[in-house]
């Protein structure tokens, strides 16, 4: 079956002990049965097993294999192959149809909060396919992106105060997230702060439109909601748009139950 990717993709490179937000910490990590197969034979790995997930460890709940530096020991022991499939799989996403898979890549991660959010070049697909509408409108470049937006929203968004309502009744799991809603101000109009960040809001928002293409309205809504959500960060305006876009996915997109929300909402207004 043919799969396609973002025409970034080939550029993803986890950064390791680089990496100021690693996954390997702060959510449970299931082992697949393979991988626990191949563990039988090292008692020093299976004691840090149980009910077949890594025993996390501390209030941070890091993986028992990271170490201080960030670098993984079962990595530095027995190689890239060792480790289990969801170690080597994240942050990719699939999305399956009857005869081919888009595949992509979560905007949890910093790396790929990089790769997207830097990039110039507007979306295709690799191999080359035909993209759908909503992605297309999102790829006009010579109009406005609050246009782009409406049109691919279909003018159905959220009211400013109902969006935020929304998220602080979500599960949340980093209280830094929390202080981030709390700082967040209705009255300010994101308009300008998007449209100086065009291409920026571009790449958010097909991100969502390819890898939701069934609720191309949440695409938006996520749009506007990283942008308020950057707002009240402050700082160097890219730096704070990542770190939105970083914690929004996490947040929103990596929680089952915060996504069941999301779809209950969003399929109405779609
Ligand atoms: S979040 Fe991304 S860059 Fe960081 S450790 Fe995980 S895969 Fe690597």
């Amino acid at each position: 079956m043919i799969t396609y990717v973002p025409n970034y993709y080939s550029r993803f490179k986890c950064i390791a002990d680089k990496c100021r937000h690693t996954c390997c910490k702060g959510w449970e990590i299931d082992v697949d049965e393979d991988s626990l197969k191949r563990y039988q034979t090292h008692p020093e790995i299976m004691e840090k097993i149980e009910d077949g997930s890594y025993i996390l460890q501390g209030d941070e709940e890091r993986c028992p294999f990271l170490r201080e530096d960030n670098l993984c020991q079962m990595i530095i022991d027995h190689g890239e192959d060792f480790i289990c499939n969801i170690c080597k799989d994240h942050p990719r996403f699939r999305n399956y149809h009857e005869d081919y898979i888009e595949m992509g890549l979560g905007l949890c991660c910093e790396a790929v909060c990089d790769l997207v959010i830097d990039n110039r070049d507007t979306f295709e697909l690799v191999p080359p396919k035909a993209l759908s509408d909503a992605i297309t409108a999102m790829n006009e470049r010579d109009v406005d992106i609050l246009e782009r937006f409406a049109r691919v929203s279909g003018g159905l968004v959220l009211a400013a105060q109902e969006s935020l309502d929304m998220y602080k009744d979500m599960e949340c799991l980093d209280s830094s997230w929390q202080k981030v809603l709390a700082r967040i101000d209705i009255g300010t109009n994101a308009s300008e702060f998007i449209r100086e960040q065009s291409i920026e809001f571009e790449n958010i928002a097909v991100y969502y439109l390819y890898r939701y293409p069934a609720i191309p309205a949440f695409a938006v809504e996520a749009s506007l909601f990283i942008a308020r959500a950057a707002m009240a960060i402050g700082g160097d305006v890219i730096a704070s748009i990542k770190a939105a876009a970083r914690m929004y996915s996490s947040e929103v997109e990596y929680s089952d139950l915060n996504m069941d929300t999301i779809y209950d909402v969003f399929e109405e207004v779609t």
